[in-house]
């Protein structure tokens, strides 16, 4: 054991892991410039007033979950929690809502929640996410819902389920609160303690309570959709119509409800039951108020973020793989003057873009060429003492084991042909 641990709720992503998320960053990317989302890049840190407002003081998030400081001057800040307030505030304070009446904007980057870690659930996590900022139809709750769902199939991910449902608007949401505090009242005994809390602080998420008793009794609570006001009827109705013309598979899930308080009319999570308590990989919805509560004009919006912990752990759980990052060369000196001319080769060929290695330790060559073997390489090049005085060194394919020799100055040339034919195919 090292003297020094990473802190209890962060991890370290080490190289053979980084292969996949750098494939997962790579294909998100990739599909948001398909959706023809632009990039926006916030501090990791904002003042803390900010998520107070944007989320909402009764949320777990807020409550308890803030990683707050102050700096120097006793300005209060806090590493962000999630995306959504900061990508608003850059929208509103750089006056990007007054040069378009669309933004379609996508992040990443790590995110801070003092929460108990467990599998899938960190302290610092990382997220990819995109946020439509002038979403003024209903198609756009689909829209961010399509890519959401094209994006884990691109990264191979099978079994996942769309869940949706509404979660109403300041006209409803006290109606849906009064209806399921009526029914709840009566039974707060066999609630959790969490959820007693709950029913006074934020009752519409007990419904995402996820301890067994809990669960058990709720089968019984009423559905909150008869509710909904005719708008957010309508709204929801003309989702699910986008949803089925576009044939994208999803649930209707009355109990589903988000943890920030932003949220109105839609709200959807990505499931996955690969994940244990901590089921959902993806998670979103529209926040038609949010904008205004920063500052701004009434702008509707939709969004959604997904963890890339959690993606990650999917892929490996179903044994996706992803194209490999290993050399497509290594370069075998054996002797002080082979490795000189291996030098001046390894300068030449990485300056034309061909990725290799060089092993330039004193072992003999079978000790050299188990390394070939364990890194994977398309090519072994070996220069031994008796090849430099032929001008000329034994190309190795690693593929069937045949070598054939090839002269220096046929060399740079011949690999160039061979790794441009290769990345062709
Ligand atoms: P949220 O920002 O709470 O809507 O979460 C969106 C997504 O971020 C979730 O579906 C998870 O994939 C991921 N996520 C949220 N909290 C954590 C956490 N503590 N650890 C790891 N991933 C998380």
């Amino acid at each position: 054991m090292t003297k020094y641990t990473v802190p209890r709720g962060t991890r370290d992503i080490l190289p053979a892991e980084v292969a996949l998320w750098q494939f997962v960053e790579q294909k998100a990317r990739e599909i948001f410039r398909l959706y023809n989302f632009r990039e926006i890049r916030t501090p990791i840190f904002e003042h803390t007033e900010l998520f107070l407002r944007g989320i909402g003081e009764n949320t777990d998030i807020i409550s308890k979950e803030m990683y707050n400081f102050q700096d120097r001057k006793g300005r209060s800040l806090t590493l962000r929690p999630e995306g959504t307030a900061s990508v608003v505030r850059a929208y509103l304070e750089s006056n990007l809502h007054k040069q378009e009446a669309l933004s379609k904007l996508w992040y990443q980057g790590p995110m801070f929640r003092y929460e108990r870690p467990q599998a899938g659930r960190y302290r610092q996590f990382h997220q990819m996410g995109c946020e439509v900022l002038g979403a003024v139809s209903a198609y756009q709750d689909t829209e961010v819902i399509a890519l959401a769902q094209h994006f884990f199939e691109t990264i191979g991910l099978r079994g996942l389920e769309v869940h949706i449902n509404s979660v109403g608007c300041p006209i409803c949401r006290p109606v849906i609160k009064e209806r399921l505090k009526s029914f709840l009242g009566d039974n707060l005994n066999n609630l959790c303690e969490d959820c007693r809390k709950r029913f006074e602080t934020n009752p519409l998420r007990i419904l995402d309570c996820k301890n067994p008793e809990c669960n058990e009794f709720f089968v019984m609570l009423p559905d909150i959709s008869d509710v909904l006001c005719a708008e957010c009827k309508e709204h929801y109705h003309d989702v699910q119509n986008y949803l089925n013309i576009m044939r994208i598979k999803y649930m209707v899930n009355p109990r589903l409800v988000r943890g920030l308080d932003y949220y109105t009319k839609t709200v959807f999570e990505v499931i996955s039951s690969h994940l244990g308590a901590q089921n959902a990989v993806c998670g979103g919805g529209r926040y038609d108020n949010l904008i205004q509560e920063l500052g701004g004009p009434s702008i509707p919006a939709v969004g959604f973020a997904f963890g890339l912990e959690r993606a990650v752990l999917i892929m490996q759980n179903q044994k996706v793989t992803v194209p490999g990052r290993t050399p497509y060369l290594l370069l075998l000196p054996l002797g002080e003057n082979a490795g000189n001319r291996a030098a001046i080769f390894a300068n030449k060929l990485r300056r034309k873009n061909i990725p290799l290695e060089i092993d330039i330790s004193g072992r003999g060559l079978s000790a050299k060429l188990k390394t070939a073997n364990k890194l994977g390489v398309r090519y072994v090049y070996i220069l031994g003492e008796d090849e430099l005085v032929d001008k000329c060194g034994q190309l190795k394919d690693m593929r069937d084991g045949r070598q054939k020799k090839i002269r220096f100055d046929k060399f740079l040339a011949e690999m160039e042909k061979k790794y441009k034919k290769d990345n062709r195919s």
